[in-house]
């Protein structure tokens, strides 16, 4: 049978979950553990960092380090050495994720310039964990599929989940209508659960399949070349302006009211010498403020999900400049408006649309995107540069008049398909 790998569609689907008390100290429970692993993998490889740059071991350090090196290692056994780590409640599949996990972020900071070096995972009031789903050699015979697996659905209603057992499930009827629906084998692979900071659970499912997840969009023979900046959410070769949603300010000025209430209670809890877990209005504004944030992101989430689909649909080829969000973010300036919009969260919903719906997507170098004259290809270098806040501006040598940020994105768009064509690859686009 085909294993996750093999299997060309990927896609994945997230439930609200409603488990029972019991069920829910599991989750945390193995959420805390969870952390906990990852923690110890964080510890023992920094010393190891450490050591290694010290120019002279002494024969202690050596040893030091030959038995932080077998620790690393062997970050399976763990489990010997911490006995809660095989106690009751406590899912085996989450040990080896949250190893997993570790070394994912660790070679992701050696390979991906960039990235920082994984660190501690705070205690705070939400808990994750992952697991795995397995299929019996029995189930195996009878083939595999969203019903057969340790991870599996027992009605559109319920799902059995390892050590939890079954769940109660929410979510949407259309989607969970479409996977029961499905005629050639889905399986699912990595299981992640957790709990937010406002108390609701929920199960993510990492599906795969040899038949596509979504319809492919028509083809369109267009290709689109997109512009993010800071004065609006994007401007595409087009012409089209999408301005950032007002509706996240009126939601940010809600955010500030109800934090600056829950810094007043927290001093107000210090000052009589209470716990903040003992408070109970502390703890009421915190899940507010909470709630607030999720609200945020998914409104913001689903604001990028509409204009990500919008842009699919129309075009067979999308354009973007690959932005190094992070260097941006390092322009304290700019480092607000930029985290923002996510401009590297909306990219990759692009990313993932264009796959999943048969459309091309290209990251270009971003250099003289705004500098260069979409109409003759003159660069303006120099004193004549276009400075941040010019909007527009007229090209010297043709005299043609440019709005800067769409120009830009003609760039883009002509640089993204100048790539396909040096690669090779015809493209069917007017
Ligand atoms: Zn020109």
């Amino acid at each position: 049978m085909k294993s996750m790998h093999d299997m060309f569609f990927r896609a994945g689907i997230v439930l609200r979950i409603y488990p029972s008390d019991r069920q829910k100290e599991i989750i945390r429970k193995n959420g805390s553990a969870s952390r906990f692993v990852y923690n110890r993998l964080v510890a023992v490889n920094q010393e190891i960092f450490l050591l290694k740059k010290t120019a002279h071991l002494s024969p202690a350090d050596r040893d030091r380090l030959s038995y932080l090196k077998n620790a690393y290692q062997d970050a399976v056994h763990i489990k010997n050495a911490v006995p809660f780590l095989s106690g009751d409640g406590i899912d085996s599949d989450m040990v080896l994720n949250a190893i997993k996990n570790y070394r994912s972020a660790w070679d992701m900071y050696r390979k991906v310039p960039g990235t920082r070096l994984p660190s501690f995972h705070k205690k705070g009031n939400d808990y994750s964990y992952k697991t795995s789903n397995h299929y019996t050699s029995k189930s195996l015979k009878n083939g595999i599929g969203l019903f057969e697996g340790s991870v599996r659905f027992l009605d559109k209603q319920h799902i059995h989940l390892p050590v939890l057992g079954r769940v109660r499930l929410k979510g949407s009827k259309q989607k969970i209508e479409s996977l029961f629906n499905r005629t050639s084998p889905t399986r699912i692979g990595s299981v992640k659960i957790w709990i937010d900071c406002a108390g609701d659970c929920f199960v993510s499912l990492a599906l795969g399949s040899d038949e596509p997840f979504e319809a492919y969009y028509p083809k369109t023979e267009s290709a689109c070349g997109i512009d993010m900046n800071l004065s609006n959410f994007l401007t595409d070769s087009e012409g089209n302006v999408v301005e950032n949603p007002r509706y996240l300010k009126n939601s940010e000025r809600k955010l500030i009211k109800a934090q600056r209430k829950l810094s007043n209670r927290k001093k107000r809890a210090e000052k009589e010498n209470r716990k903040f877990y003992e408070s109970k209005g502390y703890q009421e504004q915190r899940l507010k403020v909470a709630e607030i944030h999720r609200h945020i992101s998914r409104q913001r989430l689903n604001f990028q999900r509409t204009e990500a689909d919008k842009l699919v649909k129309s075009h067979d080829l999308l354009s973007v400049e690959d932005l190094k969000v992070k260097n941006l973010l390092k322009n304290h300036k700019v480092a607000k408006a930029i985290s923002d919009v996510s401009w590297g969260q909306f990219l990759r919903i692009l990313e993932q649309d264009c796959d999943k719906r048969g459309k091309l997507f290209i990251r270009i170098d971003p250099k003289y995107t705004t500098q260069t004259c979409s109409a003759c290809g003159n660069v303006m270098e120099g004193d004549s540069r276009i400075k941040l806040g010019t909007e527009e501006w007229t090209c010297p040598k043709c005299g043609v008049f440019h709005l800067r940020d769409v120009n830009a994105s003609v760039n883009i768009r002509n640089a993204g398909l100048a790539s396909f064509h040096e690669a090779g690859i015809a493209l069917n686009i007017t």
